[in-house]
């Protein structure tokens, strides 16, 4: 099923000259801006002479802290009266940061959307609940248009109240929920609690983002509440989500060509790099009028999948995040990512559903402890399942990340549950 089937299967060539002329209708419009006015003058780039598509590599890099500095209308490429909306990042990383959209923005943002929903089989016939945070943060405005453009019957419930969200799955028969990974395994929690079986549900799919969570995840999500979940991936900066999504066949993220020039480069030269190698995706828009932005570094870490998708999409596919360049612990020296401890621990099925990374430094050396909640079946069983457990954990994760943690198994319900964005790791060191 297609939203808009010309233009996602549109080929190579066809693409590469829609970008080429819309990017430079953004350029000219950007290098109206104060921020870019300044930007240009001071790297030198005359924008007559960026005369292909490829030339955009000769741009500097935006970066968040470009987007702070020109706070607040500094990136503004309308009139003031053009701008309907605004939204916020959630500053996960920081001071948030402001984006503005004028009136077809918010359609574009919508349809972008839409073609996302329909391309994991949702239709007007589904009931969708939407479980991420309404307000400044674009994960719930943002489904919630696309949604509502698709046509498809729309629960504004956003986040928390998990025995109302409960309550609303079974009224309305929900079919399609979205919502971050985390909070989903905290919702399945209080779904067992009171004995109701996901069976008993309607539910059929979950889009699952605003978050890196790992393939294992994902996995476990399916299998508890008999689904299929979709791969979500979007940022403020590039309208929200819809910036790529998955299609059916759930092996990697589309990434919509038409609305987002797409590089992958070295985080540490800057370098772009060859599909297929892992790198920062940076971004362009080419559909934006009230704040473009040009080759945004999004800090988000990926690879492009070069193959061709099975499912007649020509719009190039990114792999799941695997984390932030900036959410990269360094521990004793060593390189790691939440998601490779992640990918572990969700791979026992004695793990139970929530997790948290604490690093301290005890003698001037770094101490990692991971704390984990079991099922409380296993929690109260026999004490030598649980030394056992705690040795296999151990021995697996230093397998993975070379460093040799502390594991603490915990109860069921023992660590806070997350609603919004999950705090995974908690950094002591630097105190
Ligand atoms: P903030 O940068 O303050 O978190 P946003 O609310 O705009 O701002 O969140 C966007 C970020 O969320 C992305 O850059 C990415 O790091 C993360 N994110 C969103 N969707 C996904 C996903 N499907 N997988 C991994 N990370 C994601
Ligand atoms: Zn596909």
């Amino acid at each position: 099923m297609f939203w808009n089937k010309n233009i996602e299967t549109i080929d190579r060539t066809g693409l590469e000259n829609l970008q080429w002329e819309k990017l430079q209708k953004v350029l000219r419009a950007a290098a109206e801006t104060p921020f870019y006015k300044k930007f240009f003058l001071d790297h030198k780039i005359n924008i007559s002479e960026l005369v292909s598509l490829q030339s955009i590599a000769r741009l500097p890099f935006t970066t968040k802290h470009d987007l702070r500095l020109s706070y607040p209308y500094g990136m503004v490429a309308v009139p003031r009266d053009k701008i309907v909306r605004l939204h916020a990042s959630s500053g996960t990383t920081g001071k948030s940061t402001v984006i503005f959209y004028t009136q077809k923005d918010i359609d574009d943002w919508a349809d972008l959307v839409a073609r996302s929903m329909v391309a994991t089989g949702t239709s007007r016939s589904d009931v969708f609940q939407n479980m991420m945070g309404y307000g400044l943060f674009t994960g719930g405005l943002g489904l919630h248009y696309g949604a509502e453009r698709l046509g498809t019957m729309v629960i504004p419930a956003s986040t928390g109240n998990t025995l109302k969200q409960i309550q609303l799955m079974q009224d309305f028969e929900v079919s399609v929920i979205h919502i971050t990974p985390s909070y989903s395994l905290h919702l399945i929690d209080v779904l067992q609690e009171h004995g109701i079986a996901p069976e008993e549900l309607s539910l059929k799919k979950a889009y699952l983002g605003a978050e890196p969570y790992s393939e294992a995840t994902r996995q476990k999500i399916e299998e508890l509440y008999k689904i299929d979940a979709y791969n979500s991936y979007g940022l403020s900066e590039m309208n929200g989500p819809g910036v790529a999504f998955e299609c059916e066949e759930k092996k990697g993220m589309h990434i919509w060509e038409d609305y987002y020039f797409v590089e992958i480069i070295n985080p540490d030269t800057g370098e772009v790099l060859p599909d297929g190698e892992e790198g920062e995706l940076v971004l362009t828009h080419l559909n934006r009028e009230a704040q473009p932005i040009l080759r945004y570094r999004t800090r988000d870490l990926t690879r492009i999948i070069p193959e061709p998708c099975a499912c007649g999409r020509t719009h190039r596919r990114i792999e799941r995040i695997k984390g932030r360049t900036d959410d990269m612990m360094i521990i004793g020296g060593v390189n790691v990512f939440p998601s490779q401890i992640e990918s572990v621990l969700m791979n026992f099925p004695e793990v139970g559903n929530n997790y948290q990374i604490l690093l301290e430094r005890q003698e001037n050396l770094d101490r990692m402890i991971i704390k984990v909640e079991i099922y409380s079946k296993m929690f109260h069983g026999d004490l030598r399942e649980l030394k056992r457990l705690e040795a296999k954990l151990r021995e697996e994760l230093k397998a993975i990340i070379i460093i040799n943690p502390r594991i603490e198994l915990l109860e069921p319900g023992s660590l806070p549950p997350s609603m919004g964005k999950a705090i995974r790791v908690i950094d002591n060191r630097k105190i």
